[in-house]
Order: structure tokens, then sequence, then C-alpha cells
């Protein structure tokens, strides 16, 4: 018996780096996983390799692509318990010399896409009067960082609007949550030179980079019935970081 046995969980940015240890960790725990991505072959890769999973080739930054496949699903599965709002994209550049073209993308995507997500997900969950959401935010969202204030403005967003949401939809038995994680291995951190690397470690209590499997332990508990009395709560998975 696993503690998901019997549950659909839409994960956003499913198929690689923080999402797919979401992904992979809910399933083991019998959850029913829908990844909305964008990378077709791996979605589809994806979905034939794991039972329970269905890929959908969406953007989150687009409303009517969201609506359309949060019915699908809803229609495909006849229920939906979960949202993981975990796709996101970093353009980072110092403000002074930001265009608006990357300021909107990554607030498109980070925060105008979870706000889609959220918004098409809630009627099915308020029917059910049952549901649990969380959110990735980032540490950099809570601290600020230099050459991401596009990055910070919309992970600082997505605790504005998960903490609302809760306040309107708590008396409905749906929880809205933010893991906020520090520095976590994957390729959106591939980039960086290993000296911007050691510095940061240098900085964080732990003295180590962060795993996706370590923020999918703490999406999980928040999903779960364990978690049943919290909401609008921001969880950091920092090392320490922050505060
Ligand atoms: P990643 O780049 O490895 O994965 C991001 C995923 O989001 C990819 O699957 C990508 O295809 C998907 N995605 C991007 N834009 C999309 C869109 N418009 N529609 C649908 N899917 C889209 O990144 P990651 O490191 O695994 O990060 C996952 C989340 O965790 C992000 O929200 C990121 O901001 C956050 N985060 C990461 C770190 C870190 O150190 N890696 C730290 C704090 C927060």
């Amino acid at each position: 018996m696993g503690r998901f046995d019997g549950r659909v969980a839409i994960v956003t940015g499913g198929t690689r780096g923080i999402g797919r240890a979401i992904v992979d960790l809910l399933h083991s725990e019998g959850c029913t996983v829908v990844v909305f991505a964008r990378n077709r072959d791996v979605g589809e890769a994806l979905q034939q390799e794991m039972d329970r999973s269905r890929f959908y080739a969406v953007d989150v930054s687009d409303s009517e692509q969201v609506s359309v496949a949060v019915k699908e699903a809803h229609k495909e599965f006849g229920r939906i318990d979960f949202l993981v709002n975990n796709a996101g994209i970093t353009r980072d550049q110092l403000a002074m010399r930001m265009d608006i073209s990357s300021w909107r993308d990554v607030i498109g995507v980070n925060l105008e896409g979870a706000y889609n997500c959220i918004h098409a997900c809630l009627r099915p969950m308020m029917r059910a009067k049952s549901g649990a959401i969380v959110s990735i935010g980032s540490v950099v969202g809570e601290m600020g960082n230099v050459g991401q204030a596009n990055y910070a403005a919309s992970k600082a967003g997505l605790i504005g609007l998960s903490r609302s949401v809760a306040k309107e939809v708590g008396s409905r038995g749906i929880r809205v949550n933010v893991v906020s994680p520090g520095f976590i291995t994957t390729e959106m951190t591939d980039s960086l030179g290993d000296d911007v690397r050691s510095e940061y470690v240098a900085r964080i209590p732990l003295k180590r980079e962060g795993t996706p499997a370590e923020v999918a332990q703490v999406v999980a508990f928040l999903l779960s019935p364990q978690a049943s009395y919290i909401t609008g709560q921001v969880v950091g998975v920092n090392g320490g970081l922050f505060p």
C-alpha cells in the first residue's frame, strides 16, 4: 500500500530535475502522475516507461493550453488530487540591463504559469472538497539575488499567490503551500561555473548542494495526509542558507 494509492497528481515541468524527482517519488507511492511539459520526446518516453503516467505537451504560460489539458486529465482519470507547480525558467541579467522580454518570460512561466494551473485545477478540487497544491518557489524569492530580479519577483509572487489562495479555499478542504529550495544540483544549475558553485556552497551551513530527491520528499509530505493541518506556508529546503 502506497501513501498515494488511487490519487492523481499534475506535475508541471516533470520531465527532468526536481520535477522528475517529484514524479518518481509520487509514482513510487502509488500515485498516477500527469506531467505537463514542453519537451515532447522526453515526455512521451516517460509515459512509455512508467505505468500510471500521462504526458501532455503544455506550455504553462499559455492559459488556454493549461485549461484544455486539465479538463482532459480530469475527464480521463476522474479526479485531480494534487497539483505541483514546478516548471520554472531563469533569464538572468542585472535589472538595469534587463530587457522587458526577459522580465515577461520569467514572470509568464514561473508566476503566471502557476496561476494558470491553480485556476484550472481549483474547480475539480472544489467539487471534490479536497486537494493539495504545492508550488516550487526559491530561496532567491525570499532573499533576493544579484542578476535575478525577474526570477526573485516571480518566486516571491508565488508566496503571495499561494497564501491568498490558501485563505480562499481552506474551507473547501484544499491546502496550498510553497516549497522553497536553496541550491539544488540540476540542469538549471549546471551552467554555473565551478567558482560560483563553491562560493555558494561556502555560504550554506550544511556545506553542500541539495538533491532533487531531498526537495521531492518535502513536496510529498505536504501533499500527504500527514500535512493535513499545514496550509499557506513556505517550507525551506536550503541546507540552512535562509533565514
Ligand atoms: P530544470 O530546468 O532542470 O527543469 C525545469 C522544468 O520546467 C523542465 O522540465 C522544463 O521543460 C520545464 N518548463 C520550463 N518552462 C516550461 C513551460 N513554459 N511550460 C512547461 N514546462 C516548462 O530546473 P530545476 O532545477 O529542476 O527546477 C525546477 C523548479 O525548481 C523551478 O521552478 C526552479 O525555479 C526551482 N528551483 C530550482 C533550484 C535549483 O537550484 N535547481 C533552486 C530553487 C528553485
